[in-house]
């Protein structure tokens, strides 16, 4: 029997646990912080073996195969260990996808991953049997276990790519990318973004590789490391003959010649990023053969996704908008963009070493107040403190709302797009853009 040691007991450790164990594995669960009960409940029951708060050294470095969840670090000693005793270390995307033969849409970028998998599994599930994975809901290896689709759409992160070996989405799609989670790649851009296209990296002229062309970073890589893969670029700026433009009012995909369009006018989801979001998520359905209708409809009729530009309530014709998700500047530049009236902006948080001269023009042009929401709000105060006429500092979510409802007159909007991390104040940014949400409804 062959020796499965699973790093780290959340959603993907536990999933493939029981897949494993499922395919004849002998299993062991191994994390060093502490397992959550319902995990651990989902252990027991199913007679696997496992431990927490510790790694034992002599139960792991037995293993034939180790999945590392995404969240350890490869500089983790036992990761050291592992690798230099030859033992293979993947993710658990990779250790899952040989266990079905069903299409798979992979999405990764730096930013957009949630929206356009949420969306471009929106669309397909329209017309096609899809399940909806990776970073998002229940993990792929407990789908598969339990009922295996024949499609799946899965929002992969950086450290997911980095334990694939054989993976092979048929379809990529490459949001964008920006600097973030520097810390694990050694500091350098260049790994980070070779990490990323680490999601082609398996595919052939049979597979397709969409992606943003006005993004210069994607473009340059591209440029320097060709992939086998067929490109479909999509872009707001170019007209693009094979893959998805914006042609004024319209997007415009074509695959093979044929052609489907759309009206921006009539996307669900706001903001410029949202088309590219929509851009990418359609060309994905085109071609899997959705119908233009089905495309065009589900388009206009997506929800959207808790924390990003969710709208929560209009108070006195102001509109509270819920960004908690954005966590680094490109996702705060594109929420400040798509604002369409005066707006009340809530910022701040753990800082990861922010450059924020890119937002310059947009609070020069559409901030009337900025509130500040962290620990330690210096930077904020020194950047922004002379474009605007209000700058405040709060250490309460429910504070910062009520100074924002002073402040915002009818016809405003009240922003809550951080910028930063969550963790000087808040749990997560779950817990943070739900504060802000029942703040805004006791109001
Ligand atoms: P991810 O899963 O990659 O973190 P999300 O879809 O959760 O991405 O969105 C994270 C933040 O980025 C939100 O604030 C959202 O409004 C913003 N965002 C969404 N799509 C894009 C995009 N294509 N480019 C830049 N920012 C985006």
């Amino acid at each position: 029997m062959k020796r499965l040691v699973v790093l780290g007991g959340g959603e993907s450790g536990v999933g493939t646990a029981l897949l494993g164990k499922e395919k004849g594995y002998e299993v062991f669960v191994s994390d060093k912080g502490t397992i959550k009960k319902k995990y651990k409940d989902v252990l027991k029951h199913n007679e696997i073996e496992w431990e927490d708060e510790k790694h034992t050294a002599s139960k792991i470095l037995n293993a034939d195969i180790v999945m590392k969840s995404p969240g350890i670090p490869d500089k983790a000693s036992m990761i050291h260990q592992l690798i230099a005793a030859d033992i293979p270390v993947i993710s658990e995307i990779e250790f899952a996808s040989k266990y079905t033969e069903a299409t798979i849409v992979g999405i990764t970028g730096s930013n957009g991953k949630t929206t356009t998998a949420s969306l471009t599994h929106h669309i397909l599930k329209q017309d096609l049997d899809v399940g909806l994975a990776g970073n998002i809901g229940d993990s792929f290896a407990k789908q598969i276990l339990e009922y295996d689709y024949g499609n799946y759409v899965l929002e992969m992160s950086s450290f997911q790519l980095d334990g694939i070996v054989d993976f092979n989405p048929h379809i990529a799609v490459i949001t964008n990318i920006t600097s973030d989670h520097l810390d694990r790649y050694d500091y350098q851009f260049e790994n980070y973004i070779a990490s990323k296209f680490r999601i082609a990296k398996n595919q052939t002229k049979e597979d397709f590789l969409i992606f943003d062309a006005d993004d210069k970073v994607i473009t340059k890589w591209l440029n320097d490391h060709p992939v086998q893969s067929t490109l479909l670029p999509f872009s707001l700026e170019n007209v693009i003959n094979n893959g998805a433009y914006l042609d004024k009012e319209n997007i415009k995909i074509t695959i093979d010649n044929n052609q489907i369009i759309m009206p921006t006018a009539n996307l669900a989801l706001e903001g410029k990023h949202n088309i590219k979001n929509a851009m990418a998520a359609s060309t994905v359905a085109h071609l899997l053969k959705i119908r233009k209708q089905t495309i065009r409809e589900s388009l206009e009729n997506f929800q959207g996704v808790e924390h990003r530009l969710e709208h929560v309530l209009k108070i006195n014709k102001v509109q509270y908008i819920n960004d908690s998700k954005a966590t680094n500047v490109n996702a705060t530049y594109f929420a400040l963009e798509s604002m369409e009236a005066p707006t009340v902006w809530i910022v701040g948080g753990e800082d990861k070493g922010n450059n924020y001269e890119e937002l310059f023009p947009f609070v020069n042009e559409k901030v009337k107040a900025i509130i500040c929401l962290g620990v330690n709000n210096e930077k904020l105060i020194h950047n922004f403190g002379n474009m605007v006429d209000i700058i405040v500092e709060t250490q309460f979510m429910s504070e910062a709302v009520k100074i924002a409802y002073k402040i915002a007159e009818a016809g405003d909007n009240v922003l809550l797009s951080p910028a930063c991390a969550s963790f000087d104040l808040f749990e997560n940014y779950e817990d943070r853009g739900r504060q802000f949400k029942d703040s805004v409804r006791n109001l």
